[in-house]
């Protein structure tokens, strides 16, 4: 039976999240043939409209509210559900971002639906959506069916393909007003901590420098492979704690959760908690100086080595090749 998703579109830096167009491409494989509808708060919605038609957008929703330019949570989900009663969607996805995180359980409640987090696939099964998430620090995955009521899940960023884009489509616009009133919040300024262009939780490649990195200036040559491969550098709290870099790149358990197409470890012991935020990457090569380094165990390359001399190596030579 087919059926209308709504999808929360997300920008930052003037585009679109890439998450945006995975949650799109999730919708349209759950929707079987209904519609897909794209939201998006804010007054500059419409610089979007074109992407989220060509990534699978049937229709786009704006919703243009001054107050709704930087997220607060009550704002967002004062509007989401005004916008959620108006299209009467059968399901919702979000991204699993900062945002996605934080106001899909208060929509949820309000909604009195149940809300799957965190997925890495999606499926039907017959007529039933079937989400796949990660249990135990992603050591396991279990897959959840809903049956009826209201399908409302948040996807992890890399794991869903987006829909290739299709310059052909178009999407029908609406606009729909909301009343946003008595906010708690207010953002003044967005100050962001991050080590380069590249987000680490979108990050295709990541280099990720561990306590070996043994200082500050040491994360430098894995800054330059970062930028050579057009990755983002992240790190263990083990750098964390020593002051070495900034808590924001800080990948695992208590940290960020990330899947990027290749994990390359420098001086990482391979923590169960570090392994927590990166074990499920699609590629993982570690470089390590201890032959016995936990970190192996999960690694599709292993290279025992001193991180200062194999890490400009890689660079030279994914120079010479890209
Ligand atoms: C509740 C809790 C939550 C936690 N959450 C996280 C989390 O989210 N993320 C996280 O990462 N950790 C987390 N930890 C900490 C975790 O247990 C480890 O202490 C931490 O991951 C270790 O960091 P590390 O691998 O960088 O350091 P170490 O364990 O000290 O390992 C350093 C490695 O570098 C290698 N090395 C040294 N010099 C070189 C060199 N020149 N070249 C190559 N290799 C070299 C060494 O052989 C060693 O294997 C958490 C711990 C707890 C208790």
């Amino acid at each position: 039976m087919s059926k209308t998703f709504l999808v929360v579109a997300e920008a930052r830096d003037g585009a679109l999240r890439n998450v945006t167009f995975e949650a799109l491409s999730a919708a349209h494989t759950l929707s079987q043939g209904g519609k897909v509808i794209a939201t998006f708060l804010g007054t500059e919605g419409e610089n979007y409209v074109e992407a989220l038609a060509q990534h699978g957008a049937n229709q786009v929703v704006l919703v243009k509210n001054e107050a709704l330019n930087q997220y607060t949570t009550d704002g967002y989900s004062q509007a989401l559900l005004q916008v959620i009663e108006e299209v009467k969607p059968d399901g919702i996805i979000l991204g699993h971002t900062s945002l996605g995180k934080d106001v899909s359980p208060r929509l949820a409640a309000k909604l009195q639906a149940g809300l799957i987090s965190d997925c890495t696939a999606v499926e039907l099964a017959g007529d039933a959506a079937v989400f796949t998430r990660p249990i135990y620090s992603g050591k396991a995955f279990t897959k959840k069916k809903i049956t009826d009521g209201m399908i409302f899940a948040t996807i992890r960023p890399n794991n869903i393909p987006a829909l290739e884009a299709d310059s052909s489509k178009t999407a029908e616009v609406t606009e729909v007003n909301v009343e946003v009133k008595d906010l708690r919040t207010v953002v003044r300024e967005v100050v962001r901590k991050t080590a380069g262009g590249v987000d680490l939780s979108e990050a295709r490649v990541i280099i990720a420098g561990g306590r070996g990195v043994k200082s500050t200036e040491g994360f430098a040559p894995l800054q330059e492979l970062a930028d050579v491969l057009g990755g983002a550098v992240g790190a263990s709290r083990g750098a964390c704690d020593a002051e070495y870099c900034d808590y924001s790149l800080q990948i695992g358990q208590t940290g960020k959760v990330v899947t990027p197409d290749l994990y390359i470890a420098c001086g990482i012991s391979g923590a169960i908690q570090h392994l927590a935020g990166m074990s499920n990457s699609k590629f993982i090569v570690a470089i390590n100086k201890d032959p016995e380094a936990e970190i192996f165990k999960v690694a599709d390359y292993g290279i025992v080595g001193d991180l200062f001399e194999v890490v400009p190596l890689l660079t030279e030579e994914f120079k010479k090749v890209l």
